[in-house]
């Protein structure tokens, strides 16, 4: 059983030619609002690869609250333990010009902790086998997860994204710590190469369709990415996050999860969008074979 504690967001996506210069006013080409959140994501990629998956967090009072709720549920996510914040839900507010993404995210509800709210889930956390974190909640949640999570023996898988300094509690209580190369860079002030070694066998750096890359105590582990046609890149990370959570989960080797993650996040690229593109377990398993 996986726990993913972080953010459920709607992403209000707007596309246009161009970015609007300051003051301007421009007519788009399309809007479209789809459920998202690295928290939601990677419970969403989890999910649809088998594994029983439990949402932790927090949604706004407004109509999105309720959409993404409903969007969960038809994920067969556990939704118990998403709990409704007065107020609006987080989102994001995401122009795509010229292939590009400019984001505004306001997290509402995702920040709405009180006082330590974080310590009725410590059942639940004992009984998981992995819990997923991020950083789209506040970063004192996320430490007190890390800590709980490391207190009951249960394995922890950090996304350090979006990209911010590390304290030291986390970086020790994580199992293992997957930014991708500019979040690798900005955290530890390292290449992937040099800062994998500093972590042995728990960080491990996505490197887009190179695959990813990890130290094992003695040499980098290299674990080559699935070629395929790329068009939307959005939700790599966090197929790549979900999948090896329930690679981790069914006890398979670090060298062999983060294959499976790989191939899972092979098909995220390949549809736009976050949660769209994100496969189910046979799809991954034919393209392991
Ligand atoms: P993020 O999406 O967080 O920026 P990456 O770009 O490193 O992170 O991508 C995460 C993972 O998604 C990679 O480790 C790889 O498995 C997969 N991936 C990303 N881009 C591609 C691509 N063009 N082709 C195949 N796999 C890809």
């Amino acid at each position: 059983m996986i726990t993913v504690v972080g953010s459920i967001n709607m992403d209000l996506v707007v596309s246009t030619d161009r970015v609007p210069k300051r003051g301007e006013t421009l007519i788009g080409k399309n809007f479209q609002t789809n459920p998202g959140g690295k928290g939601a994501n990677q419970a969403v990629a989890a999910a649809r690869l088998g594994n029983t998956t439990n949402m932790v967090g927090h949604v706004g009072t407004d109509e999105f609250g309720t959409s993404l709720l409903d969007n969960l549920k038809e994920e067969n996510i556990e939704t118990t333990y998403v709990k409704r914040k007065e107020g609006p839900s987080g989102i994001a507010n995401i122009t795509v010009a010229d292939g590009d993404n400019s984001i505004i995210m306001i997290p509402g509800a995702n920040f709405h902790w009180d006082g330590n709210e974080w310590e009725q889930y410590e059942d639940l956390i004992a009984q998981s086998d992995v819990l997923v974190l991020q950083l789209e909640i506040p970063l004192e949640v996320v430490e007190a997860f890390a800590e709980m999570a490391n207190k009951v023996g249960t394995t922890t898988i950090l996304n350090p994204a979006p990209a911010q300094p590390l304290p030291t509690s986390l970086t020790r209580n994580a199992d293992f710590i997957t930014p991708n190369e500019t979040e690798c860079k900005e955290i530890f002030g390292m290449g992937a190469g040099e800062a994998v070694s500093q972590f042995p066998n728990k960080l491990i750096v996505t490197e887009g369709e190179k695959g990813a890359v990890y130290h094992d105590g003695t040499s980098l582990v290299r674990i080559p990415g699935f070629p395929v046609k790329a068009l939307d890149t959005t939700g790599a990370g966090d197929t790549f996050n979900g999948a090896l959570a329930v690679a981790i989960a069914e006890g398979q080797d670090l060298n062999k999860a983060v294959s499976f993650a790989n191939a899972a996040a092979s098909f995220s690229v390949q549809h736009p969008g976050a949660q769209s593109g994100m496969p189910d377990r046979k799809a991954v398993l034919e393209r392991l074979d």
